[in-house]
């Protein structure tokens, strides 16, 4: 990933994308503690538009604030600084990474002293969980690791370090050939996936687990308005893997992995075993909206 031309905009200005490096003693890189956002920008007939960038960006000054990492720019700072690294880039449709984390000033565990930088990189990324993933529907695996509780790591904060939990759970699932992870929470509810929110099907009604210890996703709640809208109800509970196991149908969200039907957990075929007519539904008209095909919803649009 450093190996690359192209900009990337670190402390306030745009730097070639190979001189955008850290010192080894990064106290982030030691302690884990760096917040950051995925966010996507998508092609549309009026030009590359950021999806819901404000909702994004409010999500990583919210993670600055639970870890009381102050965080030294503002909202439209940052914004307006996503849609130059998208312009830089001259990009039409991508990911974007934007990363707060703490300098090289000093060692031990106090962020006292050291030194917030903030970076923004886009690059082009097609379906996290690929494209046939997309259309067919991916396998799953709970994990033998729980999400992490609540009063561990909290979960309204895209944070770093959550990540090594996340890893865990998808090195096990993928080494054992799965496509993803499921993760359950401590009392052995389901949470999330390892970079996913998770709806289930049953009956016509829409599912979520409670968010407790899940992160509190944005294309999750994008899904939950366009359901609304579709005419679905959704219904927020606490939900084990066997309610899973007997969905109609299930599927993930998540800005990388966007609206992936899944059709099996644990090796029980979910429903039909293949993307559901409702989740169809609902990936479609998701598509539509980030691709700029929904007037309705051109507020979530943020043109560069
Ligand atoms: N849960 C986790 C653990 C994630 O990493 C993500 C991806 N950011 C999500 C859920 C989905 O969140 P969003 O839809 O805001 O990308």
């Amino acid at each position: 990933m450093a190996d690359r031309d192209g900009f990337i905009w670190y402390d306030g200005k745009l730097v070639p994308w190979r001189d955008a490096t850290t010192h080894v003693l990064t106290h982030s890189l030691h302690y884990g503690l760096a917040v950051f956002e995925g966010v996507r920008a998508y092609k549309t007939d009026k030009g590359t538009a950021i999806f819901r960038l404000a909702e994004h960006t409010q999500r990583l000054l919210n993670s600055g604030k639970i870890y009381m990492m102050d965080i030294p720019y503002t909202k439209e700072v940052l914004m307006e600084a996503q849609k130059e690294v998208v312009r830089a880039n001259k990009l039409e449709s991508c990911y974007l990474r934007p990363i707060a984390f703490y300098g090289s000033e000093k060692m031990g565990i106090s962020t006292r002293g050291s030194t917030v930088h903030v970076a923004i990189a886009a690059w082009p990324w097609g379906a996290y969980l690929g494209e046939e993933g997309l259309e067919k529907g991916i396998r799953i695996k709970t994990s033998s690791f729980a999400r992490q509780h609540v009063n561990v790591t909290m979960p309204r904060a895209k944070l770093a370090s959550t990540y090594a939990n996340s890893i865990l759970a998808n090195l096990e699932a993928t080494q054992d050939g799965y496509d993803e992870a499921l993760l359950l929470d401590t009392q052995g509810f389901v949470a999330e996936g390892a970079g996913e929110n998770l709806f289930v099907i049953k009956d016509g009604v829409i599912y979520e687990p409670e968010i407790a210890s899940a992160l509190t996703g944005i294309t999750r709640d994008t899904v939950i308005r366009l359901a609304a809208e579709l005419g679905y109800t959704v219904q927020s509970r606490r939900l084990t893997r066997d309610d899973i196991y007997i969905a109609d149908e299930a599927f993930f969200t998540g800005t990388a992995a966007e609206v992936t039907p899944i059709r099996e957990l644990d090796n029980r075929t979910i429903g039909a075993g293949r993307r559901g007519p409702i989740t169809a539904k609902i990936q479609a008209r998701f598509f539509d909206v980030v691709g700029g095909k929904a007037a309705e919803y051109e507020p979530w649009l943020s043109y560069i």
